[in-house]
């Protein structure tokens, strides 16, 4: 997943209106952020496999994507944040693990249980729906965004520019479609 990550953000703002804004959103991309630096290291790989999709194979990501790395990770996230409060750090450690359990819909079994381990797990719509999975995204992008907009508009204290927010994740999402880029 990619924007529906984001989307999951604003879903958790909406849900939790005093934990900020931005540690949540850089929570939901932590992995990925992590994942960028493991491969550019050397530590984790990538191929691009074109005309099969989603276009690439993660061959080894246990570092920034194993269950077990996620919780761990999203610990060591929330611990930069634990001075605002263990409700915010909480919330810290929900956004970073929330990309665990998104990808799993979306990966290929291609996400180790913990690093180097055989097990691996993964409901893979990518791989089995190559066109199906943006409608599958698009619609929990939808969702977490109507959630937002609707919960901002009662609450008052968040989503001044709820539209706005939504509309960028959406855009993202379309930039991420399989028509226009064979990425996820
Ligand atoms: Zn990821």
């Amino acid at each position: 997943m990619y924007a529906g990550h984001f989307a999951a953000g604003l879903a958790m703002k909406a849900t939790a209106p005093r934990t900020p804004t931005w540690p949540l959103l850089l929570g939901v991309g932590f992995l990925d952020v992590l994942f960028g630096v493991f491969v550019v290291a050397g530590v984790e790989h990538v191929r691009l496999t074109p005309g099969h999709a989603p276009g690439f194979s993660l061959d080894f990501i246990d570092w920034s994507h194993s269950l077990v790395m996620s919780a761990v990770w999203g610990v060591v996230y929330a611990l930069a944040f634990v001075r605002r409060g263990a409700a915010v750090a909480a919330w810290c450690w929900a956004a970073v693990f929330s990309h665990f359990v998104l990808d799993l819909l979306m990966h290929p079994g291609d996400l180790a249980v913990s690093p180097h381990s055989e097990a691996h797990v993964g409901l893979g719509l990518w791989t089995r729906w190559p066109t199906g999975w943006w409608y599958f995204e698009l619609a929990f992008v939808a969702l977490c965004g109507a959630y937002y907009i609707v919960r901002a508009r009662r609450d008052g204290t968040f989503g001044g520019h709820a539209w706005w927010v939504v509309g960028i994740v959406l855009a993202l999402h379309v930039t991420n479609s399989p028509w226009l880029s064979p990425t996820g």
